[in-house]
């Protein structure tokens, strides 16, 4: 066939398919023809050829969308060049890359463990500059949480509620979750509770009905929720303690009138015993039956109450005839006392009279004051002179503490005995008080007094003073004056003292003097 018959078919091929006479439509079908003639045409093979320059891709992509012709392969380029400019390429996908990397860190953040970890692996992996095959297997780890992902826990929530799942916050707040952490079993174990405290507010002794303690127990048992309220917790605490009162007060009310019963019991049993003689018979008796009453601890305290009333009737028939019988006795009682009371004035009397330390049975402070008198008109009269001389036993608080008072008694029994015995007969010694003696030596100066003082001092620091085989050392400490010294017999006495002080504040076992 020649060109000019290609030529032909190809404007008739044209005329056919109703297209119009355009370079591109004849060239197209100038080609079809000629490769229907089998004739090899060069510039038929322009997209074929140039095809072939492509990479593998976009030679697919070719034959995918069947492009044949020259103006669709250029048609087919433009759209590839305008759609691809690389500069733009890389600025998409960096901030598609940072726009990825803020979503999964706002999925890190969201409350599911296993998302969060997800999320904050895959930002490392995007920091990383991960290859294509490392995207992929994220991807595939993505697809899997979202495929496991278990939201049955809504299931539950929907239990206790409405929910709204695109606002799980929202329903969270709305949820009446009581108050224990078993929500589900909360409201029996609270009404379990709830009848407990109610029997626990019941009062096991008193009797009576409180209006309080029943207005709260009826709360309780009608509606759990009262525990939800502020109060409760006060409310509960003052029923409990309105219930230990309560008992407390009936106990006191049974105790007293146990108390009574008994007070009455005991009257007739006095009363009884010092009566007749067949009152020992009678009192073993009620005695026996007393000791029957072991309810009386075990807290049956009507019975006892009961048991005890009808000891005491009893008892008051039989003690009715005595009542009389006691007054007698009372009378005897009186006159007795009047006695006894007459009698101790009397001694009271003596007592004030006796002149004798009843210890040391040496004279007595007001025997002491007595001689002082008569020495000082002796003085004054006939210029007769006398020395005084104290005396105090060193730290007897000390021998008392150490040995018990019986040995100090003892102890100053000894002393006074050295000081009667060291004494003239004309002397005058005596125990002022406590362990504190005086002596009173007539004709006597403060030399002689000085020698009398040391002699005892001596003869105590070497005694042995012994109590109950021990041996108590003892020492006394002594002050001496003179009265013609001094202008008055009082200031003779404070000057013995004076000195007595001294003595102890030089160190105790010792005479001082003027
Ligand atoms: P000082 O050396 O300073 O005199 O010391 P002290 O312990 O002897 O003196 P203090 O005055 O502190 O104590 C005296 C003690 O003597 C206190 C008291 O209980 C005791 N006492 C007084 N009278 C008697 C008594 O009749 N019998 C007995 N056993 N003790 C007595
Ligand atoms: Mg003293
Ligand atoms: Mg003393």
């Amino acid at each position: 066939m020649t060109i000019q018959a290609i030529i032909k078919n190809s404007i008739k091929r044209l005329e056919l398919e109703g297209k119009l006479l355009t370079p591109d439509f004849y060239a197209e079908a100038f080609c079809k023809e000629a490769k229907k003639a089998g004739m090899n045409v060069g510039d038929c093979n322009h997209v074929e050829n140039l095809t072939k320059t492509l990479n593998a891709e976009f030679q697919k992509e070719l034959t995918q969308y069947r492009i044949s012709t020259m103006s669709e392969l250029v048609r087919f380029l433009i759209s590839r060049l305008n759609r691809t400019n690389p500069s733009q390429c890389t600025q998409t996908l960096e901030s598609q890359t940072v726009f990825t990397k803020r979503v999964l860190q706002v999925v890190e953040v969201l409350h599911n463990k296993e998302a969060s970890a997800l999320a904050q692996r895959s930002i490392e992996l995007l920091n990383s500059s991960p290859t294509v095959g490392q995207i992929d297997q994220f991807r595939q780890l993505w697809i899997n949480f979202i495929t496991t992902y278990d939201d049955s826990f809504l299931t539950m929530l929907k239990s206790l509620g409405t929910i709204d799942t695109t606002d799980l916050k929202k329903t969270v707040e709305s949820l009446q979750i009581p108050n224990s952490s078993a929500a589900s079993s909360s409201a029996i174990s609270l009404s379990k509770i709830a009848s407990l405290l109610v029997a626990s507010f019941v009062p096991s002794i008193a009797s009576s009905v409180n209006e309080t303690i029943a207005s709260l127990s009826e709360r309780m048992k009608k509606d759990p929720a009262v525990f939800d309220s502020a109060s409760i917790e006060s409310e509960i605490r003052s029923v409990i303690s309105l219930r230990i009162a309560l008992d407390k007060r009936t106990v006191k009310e049974m105790v007293q009138s146990l108390d009574n019963v008994l007070d009455k019991l005991s009257t007739r049993l006095i009363a009884m015993i010092e009566r007749s003689d067949n009152s020992t018979v009678e009192i073993q008796d009620i005695k026996r039956e007393l000791e029957s009453y072991s309810e009386i601890s075990s807290g049956n305290f009507k019975l006892a109450h009961k048991k005890l009333f009808t000891i005491a009737e009893a008892l008051e028939e039989n003690t009715q005839v005595l009542s009389k019988d006691l007054q007698t006795h009372s009378n005897e009682v009186l006159v007795l006392s009047m006695k006894v009371k007459s009698l101790e004035e009397e001694l009271a009397a003596v007592r004030q009279e006796s002149k004798e330390d009843f210890l040391t049975k040496l004279y007595n402070k007001r025997a002491l004051d007595e001689f002082m008198q008569l020495k000082e008109s002796e003085f004054e009269r006939y210029g007769r002179n006398f020395s005084i001389v104290m005396f105090d036993l060193d730290h007897f608080k000390g021998i008392n503490d150490k040995f018990g008072h019986d040995a100090g008694d003892a102890v100053l029994t000894a002393f006074a005995k050295i000081l009667k015995h060291e004494a003239r007969n004309v002397d005058i010694v005596g125990r002022f008080g406590g362990e504190e003696f005086i002596a009173l030596l007539s004709d006597t100066g403060t030399q002689g007094g000085v020698m009398f003082a040391e002699k005892v001092r001596q003869k105590v620091q070497k005694a042995r003073f012994m109590y109950k085989k021990e041996r108590i050392d003892v020492t006394v400490s002594c002050g001496v004056s003179e009265r013609a010294k001094h202008t008055s017999m009082k200031h003779a006495f404070n000057s013995a003292d004076e000195y007595l002080y001294k003595a102890k504040k030089d160190g105790r076992n010792q005479v001082a003097y003027k």
